[in-house]
């Protein structure tokens, strides 16, 4: 298995190389050369395995023999032990033939730590093989962040440093990143906002004599490995439901297009997946287009579910490489001209092709709260304001073609707990091994948003980590 561009530009590269280049030299994003096809029968087969079992079968294809095999079930085992459920992406009914997959049983509860928990361990793995050691540099508003720490933590080739903006995360996420007391973790308040975060990042990333000195490195949602891994729980949970015999519709709450491309991704190796819905808050630029046939960039506004706000979905690039017939020349000039002018159409026949499979709606917040309330009501479950968003569409837009409808839950309730005891009026808790949460201690550095400030504390760190080597 091989790895292309989406821009058809940079070197053809194998798994391990795609893993760590992220994003690709064209501008483009890495896409597997063609996708693995499976047998009703292969898919039959998946039953009854463990989870961390259903995701190495899953995920081995695309590996494409560049970790061995026992290393690669090695890696997935420990990735997964932690997990706060013993079925690692539990299925809950919710009504007649509606489920909700929960993919909040991770160490910092959000669907991330199910990519991010083997992805830092395939970079370590891979490192460690290639004689390399990388240092991982990220912003973030909340989510990713302590995603990517618990990820990261105590892997031997790895440092990582994350930028939040200081007092504009909440306490949860806060905690979440500053109470992992390894010594490759440093987080960094940055008194400013989370663009000076983004604007620090980028500036360490372009200084080619910082960047090549410390191998800097991001883990950030278009690196393809993270698609990977993610494939697999839309096998599982359509496994445990009867697949390939049963199809099974998925809603999908969406922000950059990562997750529900997954999805797709399941789809193209035969899972028998007649639907992919997704469900967008305010920031609806993709649901605009699947009803509308138009992208058009417009002014990110904060909403309830913040790790969907966003302007361009930088995944649905992947989507256009399948539907621009897999050519990358075609498709360069035309993401081009979308960065330029911030609206393109991409053409009417290829809209209502991809209008076959995908379908959106969009949920404001005062719809969030009200549907959090109703649902809790009716079920007892709480949904944070992420999950409701996607099983909501799903319920809204589901076609009565026989087939069981999986909304994918992408966090738990206690990570928003206002938005949720705002709906329902009770206050959802952390679960029991992050209970003493608030009583851990903190450690992080305060700095200004100043790039050379930065820099130095940077470099500071790496040159005691050099020493004690
Ligand atoms: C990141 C995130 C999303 C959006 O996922 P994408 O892959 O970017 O579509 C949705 N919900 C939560 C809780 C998240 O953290």
């Amino acid at each position: 298995m091989k790895y292309v561009s989406t821009r058809g530009k940079a070197p053809i590269l194998p798994f391990d190389d795609v893993l760590l280049a992220g994003l690709a030299r064209d501008g483009g994003l890495y896409v597997p050369e063609t996708w693995p096809r499976w047998t009703r029968q292969q898919i039959r087969a998946l039953r009854g395995l463990t989870y961390a079992e259903l995701t190495t079968e899953v995920i081995r294809p695309f590996i494409g023999g560049t970790i061995p095999d026992a290393a690669l079930a090695r890696i997935v085992t420990d990735a997964y032990a932690g997990f706060g459920h013993p079925a690692v992406a539990p299925l809950k009914q919710m009504g007649g033939d509606r489920w909700v997959l929960e993919l909040f049983h991770g160490p910092t509860l959000s669907f991330k730590d199910y990519a991010l928990q083997v992805v830092g361990r395939l970079f370590d793995y891979v490192l460690k093989a290639k004689g390399q050691r990388v240092t991982i540099v990220g912003a973030t508003s909340g989510d990713t962040g302590s995603a990517a720490i618990e990820a990261c933590r105590d892997r031997e080739a790895v440092d990582i440093f994350i930028l939040h903006p200081k007092g504009r995360v909440s306490d949860v996420q806060r905690r979440q990143m500053t109470t992992v007391p390894s010594a490759n973790v440093h987080n960094i308040a940055v008194e400013g906002t989370f663009d000076d975060c983004q604007d620090m990042v980028k500036a360490m990333f372009n200084d080619a004599a910082f960047r090549d000195r410390f191998n800097l490195s991001a883990v950030n949602s278009i690196n393809w490995a993270r698609i990977m891994v993610q494939i697999a729980y839309y096998f599982a949970a359509a496994v445990a439901l009867g697949a390939p015999d049963r199809a099974i519709t998925f809603a999908v709450p969406t922000g950059n297009f990562g997750n529900v491309f997954a999805g797709y991704g399941a789809r193209r190796m035969g899972l028998p997946i007649p639907k992919l819905i997704i469900g967008s808050n305010s920031n609806d630029i993709l649901t605009r287009y699947f009803t509308g046939g138009i992208m058009e960039t417009v002014p990110v506004v904060p909403t309830l579910s913040p790790s969907m706000d966003i302007q361009i979905s930088s995944n649905f690039e992947r989507l256009l490489f399948e539907f621009y017939g897999r050519d990358g020349a075609r498709l360069a000039p035309v993401m081009e001209r979308f960065r330029a002018k911030g609206t393109i159409s991409f053409g009417r026949g290829r809209w209502q092709r991809m209008r076959k499979i995908f379908e959106g709606t969009r949920l404001d917040d005062a719809g969030t709260r009200d549907e959090i309330r109703r649902v809790y009501r009716e079920t007892g479950e709480m949904l944070d304001p992420h999950s409701i968003i996607g099983l909501v569409a799903g319920e809204r837009l589901r076609a009565a073609d026989g087939s069981a409808l999986v909304a994918v839950a992408t966090a738990h309730p206690a990570k928003f707990p206002a938005a949720v005891e705002e709906a329902t009026g009770v206050r959802p808790g952390l679960p029991p091994r992050l209970a003493d949460l608030f009583e851990r201690r903190e450690r992080y550095d305060v700095l200004p948003a100043d790039i050379g400030a930065m820099k130095d504390f940077v470099t500071g760190r790496m040159a005691r980590k050099v020493v004690s080597a």
